[in-house]
């Protein structure tokens, strides 16, 4: 017998820590996960899953235009947000009912509390209830940053936009990273002038520099406004509930909403961290090993509260990781070389592998392949967008370091791509693949 209540004591119960628990219960362990709020964590409450919905929702705004051409007579169509947002809540309802049928069918018991770390194997529930666990696993997310500017309270971040009463006729969005340009994307097809203000010069830090210029290059034609190394000032409210966003230089901009998109910093705050000696890197991370331990031996975290890749799959990897290692005789480490990611913005990026300018300070010699061209249905629609494929080659070998596309379909179709890129195949190998026609992905074997 156990000298403690639990073998695993979870702190989060979303994507890593999910994973985690059940995983760990299967291996035979009794476990127990503690959530504040709701089953799912970011991903399935207010990040991943509602956004891609929004996304889906939001294409058809260019598909009814474009279906005109392929000869459907389509009318003139409204949009109505709400609908849209109670469908999409509705989804996001029955997943978490996936999520806690998960739990309890792996007989993981569910506290809905809030939990704090009393020591190496002590947590206290709000309720005051003690309990100890052998293993304590920390997956407690990450939360959006608000930048200390006067106002900043009249913006909303991702966990409110998916609430909203109404479409905003105009909004401002700050921040020009995954969350900013997805929802630019979003909005500006529901029909709202979107503008981006970004504090540097730069969209998309991380993805390669064509793919990004790409995307500015067809956000403006479609319409969405940019405002560069912009320094916000402060925020004002006017009676009518409107806002105005201040700038220290240029135009202040009027808005009915304000997005804040400006990244998300691991959630650490009140977990009685400092009680069991866990201790945080400069950005306020936990602090891990390769196998998710902290710097107290009893206690791991994993996701974005460790901040290493902030990314559902990786969480998830990292929580399945730990739970074999501890619990299964199984000792695992994640590997975290070619993660493919995309942005879900119009049109979608996707990246996997070195980008351009990495590869060139890493190996030197590369050879870079890149198709732009126009897809057949953007064509016979009429719209003028392209997409851009590119491969990075390591020169000496034929490896292909890096894959990056923009276009319709780019994450589905990287994701397959990905595979090869990490299997470490060469330029050959995709030269040798038949293409298969007529589509966008046989671009990828036809690079010249
Ligand atoms: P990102 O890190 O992608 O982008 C943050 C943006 O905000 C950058 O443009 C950054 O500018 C800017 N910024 C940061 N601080 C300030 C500030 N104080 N004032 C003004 N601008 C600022 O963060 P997101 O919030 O978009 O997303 C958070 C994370 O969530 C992502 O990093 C990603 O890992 C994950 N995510 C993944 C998605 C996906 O896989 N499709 C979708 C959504 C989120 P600068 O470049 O100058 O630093």
């Amino acid at each position: 017998m156990s000298d403690y209540d639990f073998d695993l004591f979870v702190i989060g119960a979303g994507s890593g820590g999910v994973r985690a628990s059940r995983v760990a219960a299967a291996h035979g362990a009794k476990v127990a996960v503690a959530e504040e709020y709701r089953v799912g964590g970011t991903c399935v409450i207010r990040g991943c899953v509602p956004k891609k919905l929004l996304v889906y929702g939001a294409h058809f705004a260019e598909d009814l235009k474009d279906a005109r051409r392929f000869g459907w007579n389509v009318p003139d169509c409204g949009f109505e947000w709400t609908t849209l947002r109670d469908n999409v809540l509705a989804d996001v309802d029955r997943l978490e009912g996936l999520y806690r049928n998960t739990l309890d069918n792996h007989k993981v018991e569910l506290i809905p509390e809030r939990a704090t770390i009393t020591g190496p194997h002590g947590v206290r529930l709000a309720s005051g209830r003690e309990v100890s666990a052998k293993y304590i696993l920390v997956s407690t997310g990450a939360w959006p940053i608000v930048p200390d500017i006067e106002g900043a309270e009249h913006g909303v971040t991702s966990n409110e936009v998916f609430h909203l009463d109404e479409c905003p006729k105009r909004i401002v969005i700050v921040g020009g990273g995954y969350i900013a340009n997805e929802f630019a994307g979003i909005f500006h097809q529901f029909g709202s002038h979107v503008t981006m203000v970004n504090r540097s010069g730069t969209l998309l830090r991380g993805y390669d520099a064509q793919i990004r210029d790409r995307l500015l290059q067809i956000s403006t034609m479609k319409g969405i406004n940019f405002r560069f190394n912009a320094e916000m000032e402060k925020i004002e409210k006017k009676e009518d509930g409107t806002l105005t966003v201040r700038f220290k230089s240029g135009d202040p901009i009027a808005c009915d909403l304000l997005l804040f998109a400006t990244g998300r910093r691991p959630h650490v705050e009140g977990l009685g961290l400092e009680n069991a000696g866990v201790e945080l890197s400069d950005k306020g991370a936990i602090k891990v090993d390769d196998y998710s331990r902290t710097s107290c031996e009893s206690i791991y975290a994993v996701g974005d509260v460790t901040d290493r890749m902030q990314l559902t799959p990786v969480a998830i990897r990292e929580g399945h990781a730990f739970a074999d290692t501890l619990f299964g005789d199984n000792p695992r480490t994640v590997d975290y070389a070619c993660v493919p990611s995309a942005v879900f913005s119009h049109p979608p990026l996707a990246g996997v592998g070195m980008t351009e300018a990495e590869a060139r300070n890493k190996l030197g010699t590369v050879k870079i392949y890149t198709s732009d061209f126009r897809p057949m249905k953007n064509v016979l629609a009429g719209r003028d967008e392209r997409a851009l494929y590119k491969m990075v080659v390591d020169a000496t070998t034929d490896r292909v370091v890096g894959l990056h596309m923009i276009g319709p379909d780019a994450p589905e179709i990287l994701q397959a791509a990905a595979i090869a890129v990490k299997a470490g195949l060469t330029k050959q190998a995709f030269d040798d693949t038949v293409a298969l026609h007529p589509s966008m992905a046989e671009e990828l074997v036809l690079l010249k």
